[in-house]
């Protein structure tokens, strides 16, 4: 039986140095905040998503600059399972490592079960869930060999808890909590970790584009909306930032988060604890 040293001892201001992190659906919101952070802590990027290709340059030209790391980026679209297996090599070819792989791409539709659109149902599961199996099969290998990995899974409170007319999207959340536990189980001697983030509501684009619509639906303003609508179940009323979900993917990437793995973190003002 072996007892764990610490290895590698990293820079408190820089603990990433080093290593190569790749983050799906980074072009906005959560993605682009985890990516950043990641960034700020030493680790060279890939970004990946959709977009407007000047400003997913110039997000990368800027992230590159102010944190002297290099950041690539691959719009491989994570509905198709071969784009997956291609960015993850041109990952690895162009960086020769990956070590923190960040499943973060996700959509979102909301509708009752009966009218749920099919192909909606089939674009969500394989977005959300599915995206995050290609992923880490592909990714798994090259960890291995290193015998160091990180994969966090941005889930959410849907990932544990259920809301109406969200059925495709908290079913593929719970099967990312599930194939969260899975991945820990089967890497957990080799210096790998997995974990689940599941935020509650975090103001994003995502979260910007329900507002009006919720507001126009309901008659009541931008406020109630985001009071008595969105921010309903979540006891603390405020949404989650993308620097503090940022902070806690940095922090699950450092060696010092070695020995937490399997687990669903909600970060999610107390929504959970209902
Ligand atoms: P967002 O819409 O701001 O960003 C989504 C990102 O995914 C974008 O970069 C987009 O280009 C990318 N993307 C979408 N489809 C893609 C595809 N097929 N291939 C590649 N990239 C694709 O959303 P967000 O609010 O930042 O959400 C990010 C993740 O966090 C999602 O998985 C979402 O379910 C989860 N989440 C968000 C909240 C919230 O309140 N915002 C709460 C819980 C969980």
């Amino acid at each position: 039986m072996n007892i764990p040293v610490t290895s590698r001892i990293a820079p408190a201001s820089r603990p990433l140095a080093g290593r190569v992190s790749l983050v799906t659906g980074s072009t906005s919101g959560i993605g682009l905040g985890i990516a950043r952070a990641l960034a700020a802590a030493g680790s060279d990027v890939v970004l990946n998503g959709f977009g407007d290709a000047t400003e997913i340059d110039r997000t990368r030209e800027r992230i590159s600059k102010e944190c002297a790391v290099t950041v690539s980026y691959s719009p491989a679209d994570m509905s198709e399972p071969r784009s997956i297996g291609d960015m993850i090599a041109a990952a690895l070819a162009q960086h020769g490592r990956l070590d923190i792989l960040v499943n973060n791409a996700g959509i979102q539709h909301v509708a009752p079960l009966e009218k749920f659109p099919v192909e909606k149902w089939d674009q969500i599961l394989a977005v959300d869930l599915s995206s995050a199996f290609h992923t880490t099969r592909a990714a798994l290998p090259a960890m291995r060999r290193n015998r160091f990995g990180r994969v966090i899974n941005i889930a959410s409170a849907h990932g544990l808890v259920a809301s109406p007319f969200k059925a495709a999207y908290v079913a593929a959340k719970h099967g990312l909590v599930g194939l969260t536990k899975v991945t820990a189980l089967e890497t957990a001697e080799e210096g790998i970790t997995c974990n689940a983030i599941c935020p509650g509501y975090v103001y994003t684009p995502l979260i910007e584009a329900q507002i009006d619509g919720q507001a126009r639906a309901h008659g009541i303003s931008r406020d109630e909306v985001i009071r008595d609508v969105l921010l309903a179940q979540q006891p603390n009323k405020r949404f989650a930032t993308v620097e503090e979900l940022g902070a806690l993917a940095v922090f699950l990437s450092t060696d010092a988060a070695a020995s937490i793995t399997g687990i669903a973190l909600p970060v999610d003002g107390g929504w959970t604890a209902h």
